[in-house]
């Protein structure tokens, strides 16, 4: 049973790399300018031990409680990406646990996380979540608020994000993607303008298991993969 689930996971690790090559090749980038985070809310610990034997140290969790009961069970070397909304009075342990935290998404957890991160000790590497598409479902800072606001980001004492965050509206065709994808990209590079050298945001975490292709083409250093990686397992 485990040697067939690690064979399975393998198999697709090795296509979803090869996947990610072509699509650097396409747009002329260095491979290793792309991050996989493997996205393993949907799966139990045993697999997320496979994955890491098999050379995986990027895994994402959507909730900071799954986070924390994980990152505790897993080997030291991982790093750990909370891809999803964080309350602020989560925030603490999240700020010790997790290296990544990709879903920074208002003012008031950004002030949070200036009371919990003091700047010289290791913290975790804020992404700002962007909502492109404007949908009323989504979490996410609107475009206009960040421009609008960006001078509040470059108080010394604040968190210094490095990059930003989104999600395609849902949709069949990866290529629905590709103007958010875009526009984040736009976005990054306007606000970069806006910090007069005072911060920089070289990451942009775009793209999911239907459109990560697109995602790598308009620029994405860190992408979230969690159904394609496992498909074909009998629990996922
Ligand atoms: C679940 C999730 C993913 C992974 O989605 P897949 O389509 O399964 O690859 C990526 N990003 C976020 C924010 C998620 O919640």
């Amino acid at each position: 049973m485990t040697d067939s689930v690690r064979d399975l996971l393998q198999r697709n690790l090795t296509q979803l790399t090869q996947r990610v090559q072509q699509a650097c090749l396409r747009a002329a980038r260095a491979s290793d300018e792309v991050t996989i985070v493997a996205v393993t809310k949907s799966v139990p610990l045993d697999v997320i031990k496979i994955l890491y034997e098999l050379g995986c140290r990027e895994f994402g969790e959507s909730r900071p409680q799954q986070l924390q009961l994980r990152s505790a069970a897993c080997p030291p070397d991982v790093h750990w990406h909370l891809i999803g909304h964080l309350q602020r009075n989560k925030a603490a342990p999240m700020c010790r646990l997790a290296q990544w935290i990709h879903s920074v998404d208002s003012w008031r957890l950004m002030e949070r996380l200036a009371t919990l991160i003091p700047s010289e000790a290791p913290s975790p590497r804020i992404l700002l979540e962007v909502n492109v598409s404007g949908e009323t479902t989504k979490q996410g800072f609107a475009p206009d608020d960040l421009r609008n606001n960006w001078q509040r980001l470059l108080t010394p004492s604040w968190p210094v994000p490095c990059g930003l965050m989104t999600m395609a509206p849902l949709s069949e065709s990866p290529e629905a993607a590709r103007p958010t994808f875009h526009e984040l990209r736009l976005l990054r590079d306007e606000l970069q303008q806006l910090s007069q050298g005072k911060l920089s945001l070289p990451h942009l975490s775009m793209g999911m298991s239907g459109d990560f292709e697109v995602a790598v083409e308009e620029g994405a250093t860190l992408i979230r993969i969690g159904s394609l990686l496992f498909e074909g397992l009998p629990s996922a």
